[in-house]
């Protein structure tokens, strides 16, 4: 029931169940919400205040307990990220006004709420990262091109017949564009195209800078 968006890949949202205690989780059940890495100590603590103790692997004397506990002990809904993000916490029951979800599990209304938090989270990033891949598979176009060129270059080709193949540009430009590339063509073309790495040619007219 996670949310996920493309292009955030690293992100998965979810709601979380806070407890009055300040406990929180993700994970749910029939009964409430599941504890599923409590201590022993916090166990026995939840036994006694009567919330339901199941074993992970019901097959299995020494399997893992998990605390079940019930819809009344939540106290709010968080929206939470994998990388660690919070966003606002809705209360199950509202100090003035408002509709009470005391005592059921969280409501569509509610869990619509906190995603859209989450969404406003993850925006941002989505657009950087169109960014980045856009940027990157520029940048090995660039790189592309100068081996292209140097493989011509290499085979005897005019700076002038390159310089119109590459959208009419003078021989002077071209050359002074191509004409100091220090790009590994054979390593670039024995990689099928693709950019090593490690090949970091500074291109005299090169797009951008990439050290900050
Ligand atoms: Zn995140």
């Amino acid at each position: 029931m996670g949310w996920t968006h493309d292009g955030a890949e690293d992100h998965e949202g979810y709601v979380t169940c806070v407890l009055a205690d300040g406990r929180g989780t993700s994970a749910s059940t029939g009964g409430g919400v599941l504890l599923m890495r409590e201590p022993p100590e916090q166990i026995e603590l939840d036994r006694q205040a009567g919330w339901e103790i199941r074993p992970a692997d019901p097959g299995n004397a020494n399997s893992r307990l998990y605390v079940v506990a019930p819809w009344d002990a939540v106290v709010a809904w968080q929206s939470a990220c994998d990388c660690g993000w919070h966003g606002r916490s809705i209360k199950t029951t509202p100090e003035s006004e408002g509709e009470s979800y005391f005592g059921q599990p969280c409501p569509e209304i509610v869990e619509n709420a906190l995603m859209e938090d989450w969404s406003a989270h993850v925006r941002p990033m989505i657009a950087t990262q169109e960014i980045a891949e856009l940027w990157r598979e520029a940048r090995e176009l660039d790189l592309r091109l100068a081996a292209a060129v140097q493989k011509q270059r290499q085979a005897g080709i005019s700076w002038a017949k390159i310089g119109q193949a590459a959208g009419g540009m003078t021989a002077q430009g071209a050359q002074q564009r191509w004409g100091t590339s220090s790009i590994d063509v054979e390593r670039v073309l024995r990689a099928g195209g693709v950019v090593p790495h490690d090949i970091r040619p500074q291109l005299p007219e090169h797009r951008g800078d990439d050290s900050a």
